[in-house]
């Protein structure tokens, strides 16, 4: 292998690079399910997991969808989540994160880039991710375009300590690997 091999002739931003990786983070809090509580249905990866509580966030507070969304992004130096859609803007009230996600592989494709593949990990006490990984990879695989071998998602516990041990809050993070 060359000094230069991995790289292409390019002039600025993302177009220099053969590979690109990606990093994404987010963090909901949990709350019991509304009225009682602020909690939306729980939602992980698009796949909708029975559980006293739930995310709270503008959208559907799919932290999952979110660390992806965020991992792509980044990984062709895009704005991020938040700058595309504002937590702010009625039209994404309760909005399906698919829709985000949706967005940020356009923007991959535009960019020249394919996904190599994806790992991400979920932390929180309850509920387990365990009995629902296959069918969030399987939807995350769908909504990117690629074979669900290419997509890892694996569940963590907090060991009971801080917000995320105690139950309050639900984080996740992402690395992702494109190629052109
Ligand atoms: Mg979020």
């Amino acid at each position: 292998m060359s000094e230069n091999d991995g790289q292409q002739a390019g002039s600025s931003g993302c177009g220099a690079a053969h590979l690109r990786i990606g990093h994404g983070y987010d963090l909901h809090r949990l709350d019991v399910l509304a009225p009682e509580g602020e909690g939306r249905p729980f939602v992980l990866g698009g796949v909708r997991i029975e559980h006293f509580r739930g995310p709270v966030g503008h959208s559907d507070a799919d932290v999952l969808m979110h660390a992806v969304t965020d991992a792509l992004l980044g990984a062709i130096g895009g704005p991020d989540i938040g700058q595309l859609f504002k937590d702010t803007d009625p039209a994404h009230e309760g909005q399906d994160s698919a829709v985000f996600l949706k967005e940020a592989v356009k923007r991959v494709t535009e960019s020249g880039y394919s996904v190599v593949n994806l790992d991400a990990t979920v932390v929180c006490e309850l509920p387990k991710i365990r009995p629902h990984r296959d069918a969030i990879c399987a939807n995350i695989a769908r909504l990117i375009g690629i074979g669900a071998d290419r997509v890892n998602v694996k569940g963590k516990t907090h060991e009971r300590v801080d917000a995320v041990g105690e139950g309050r809050a639900i984080e996740s993070h992402c690395v992702v690997l494109l190629s052109r």
